[in-house]
């Protein structure tokens, strides 16, 4: 890992220490495609205006159409105007743009390999993020590997989906293993690239004042959200083949219940939060039939219904689904964790909520009413923390309690600097090129998750999911999950 040295310039972005990465090699497969120009590209430049990335880095597209340097920067800057229309400024933009190149390769021919080949420059830090279509992931680690840019140094990136079941992420960590060392591989998981989800740690293991109580005798139950307002118009056909199950639980969800759930690890370290994280998933207890959800968004004045917006009628796809988890050990037996995501919901919300249990005995008696300190993570909108306390109500009333949260918006505590917070694919980018693969998922991990969802999927083969409104909750039976066990789901709102 690159440690702070005499290049430190400390540069200052937005409040915050901007500590400069080595000068790198990035070729970006797929380079012309929507992630590419959406994210990654808007992301480095952001990098590149917080002073992140030195002069003299290389920023290579690469894919099948025919451009030259030119025309793809001309692509380039289209993308940031549309996508990062605020950044920086026509100077910041050209010594940004002059950065880019681009090479025309195919990953399933021989075009461009020797080409992309001469443009790396050796010695430096090379990285190659592979943003195309996953059947491509293993013809381009071969091809890699063959006109040698596979070196012990070299790192590559690959996007979800990682696999669509055990098999396939077996197979494609078996493909890439056979040209890369794990410690070469980051598979990414943008949500791990979050502030709040990194904040998740530094509050557990940052504070005195939770861990002690993190754990089954003081946590009633842990719900984790993530709704969105959008249906499935625009990725329609792949989503069809996914659902909400392996695009959204498998991975994203996962790791969150793997970040609230883990043990401490001994250090802040990539392996020692993998293994972690890993244990979590091997002590999940397979989900019974009738604690799973499933739904599917109905059509909406003028908004189409879900078989419509993804051309299939009679889709089976689940665009909700809810889940109780268990996990089995010594921490966490008998605190069920809550899971739900979908879309075309009443608000796009993103939120972990850890309830406690309630006091023991009130001493304020009966009328005091019962209350619950509720620890709420949010990742969107607002990122921030919010921790339900509870107080006298204000007035000569008598002892009346009321819950009051104390609120911790980022933005507010600490000023411009979390208001900028960066994109999570800026923070993970940077990561790669310092070689830290702490907030990137192991080969091991994906396998494990998979494992865990493979049965549930296969238990529903053939089932229709449950309808439910757009703008609403999801299933109405969603909400009896957690009925029938004296609890209730948070509302979702703004
Ligand atoms: P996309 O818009 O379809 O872009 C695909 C890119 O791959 C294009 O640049 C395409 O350019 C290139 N390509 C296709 N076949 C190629 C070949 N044989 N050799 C070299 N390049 C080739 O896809 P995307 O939405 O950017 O997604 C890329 C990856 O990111 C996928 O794995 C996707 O699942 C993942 N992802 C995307 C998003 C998102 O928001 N878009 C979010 C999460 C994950 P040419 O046609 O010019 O070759």
């Amino acid at each position: 890992m690159t440690q702070p040295n005499s290049r430190e310039t400390a540069a200052r972005s937005s409040g915050s220490r901007v500590i400069p990465v080595e000068v790198f090699d990035l070729v970006i497969f797929g380079g012309t495609g929507d992630l590419a120009l959406r994210k990654i590209l808007p992301a480095l430049y952001r990098r590149f205006i917080a002073g992140q990335i030195p002069a003299g880095t290389r920023l290579i597209g690469a894919a099948r159409t025919d451009h030259d340097a030119t025309e793809y920067r001309t692509l380039v800057a289209q993308a940031l105007t549309e996508h990062a229309p605020d950044a920086g400024t026509e100077t910041t933009r050209a010594a940004f743009l002059a950065m880019l190149d681009y090479v025309m390769v195919d990953a399933l021919g021989d075009t461009g390999w020797a080409e992309l080949a001469a443009r790396m420059t050796p010695g430096r830090v090379q990285a190659f993020y592979f943003s195309v279509a996953p059947s491509l992931f293993g013809a381009l680690a071969m091809r890699l590997h063959q006109h040698g840019m596979a070196d012990a140094g070299a790192r590559i990136v690959v996007e979800k989906p990682f696999g669509r079941d055990q098999q396939t992420a077996e197979a494609l960590n078996r493909d890439l293993a056979q040209h890369f060392r794990e410690g070469q591989i980051y598979r990414i998981d943008h949500y791990l690239g979050k502030e709040t989800v990194q904040n998740l740690m530094a509050i557990r293991f940052g504070n005195m004042l939770f861990e002690p109580l993190w754990n089954a005798q003081y946590v009633d139950h842990i719900q984790i959200t993530v709704a969105e307002t959008v249906g499935v118009a625009g990725r329609g056909d792949y989503y069809d083949r996914s659902g909400a199950m392996r695009d959204m639980v498998q991975n994203h969800l996962m790791q969150l219940l793997c970040l609230i759930a883990m043990e401490p690890p001994a250090r802040f370290e990539p392996n020692a939060v993998r293994d972690e994280k890993l244990k979590v998933i091997r002590a999940l207890d397979p989900v019974a039939p009738g604690d799973i959800v499933r739904g599917q968004y109905l059509a909406d004045g003028e908004a189409p219904g879900y078989g419509d917006d993804v051309g299939n009628p009679a889709s089976l796809t689940e665009s909700f689904v809810a889940l109780k988890v268990l996990v089995s050990n010594w921490r966490w037996a008998g605190t069920p964790f809550y899971l739900r995501t979908g879309k075309r919901l009443r608000a796009r919300t993103s939120e972990i909520a850890v309830v406690f249990k309630e006091t023991p005995h009130s001493i304020f008696g009966a009328e005091a009413g019962q209350h619950r300190n509720i620890l709420t993570i949010r990742l969107q909108p607002n990122e921030g923390i919010d921790l339900g306390v509870t107080i006298k109500a204000p007035g000569p009333g008598g002892m009346r309690l009321v819950d009051v949260p104390l609120d911790m918006t980022f933005s507010e505590a600490l000023g411009p600097a979390a208001g900028a917070a960066a994109d999570a694919y800026e923070r993970l980018i940077m990561d790669v090129i310092r070689g830290n693969q702490t907030l990137f998922m192991r080969g091991d991990e994906v396998v494990a998750a998979w494992a865990w969802t493979d049965p549930m999927i296969a238990s529903w083969e053939g089932v229709a999911p449950l309808p439910y409104d757009a703008g609403s909750a999801g299933p109405d039976e969603a909400l009896a999950l957690m009925h029938r066990d004296g609890r209730r789901w948070r509302e979702i709102r703004l």
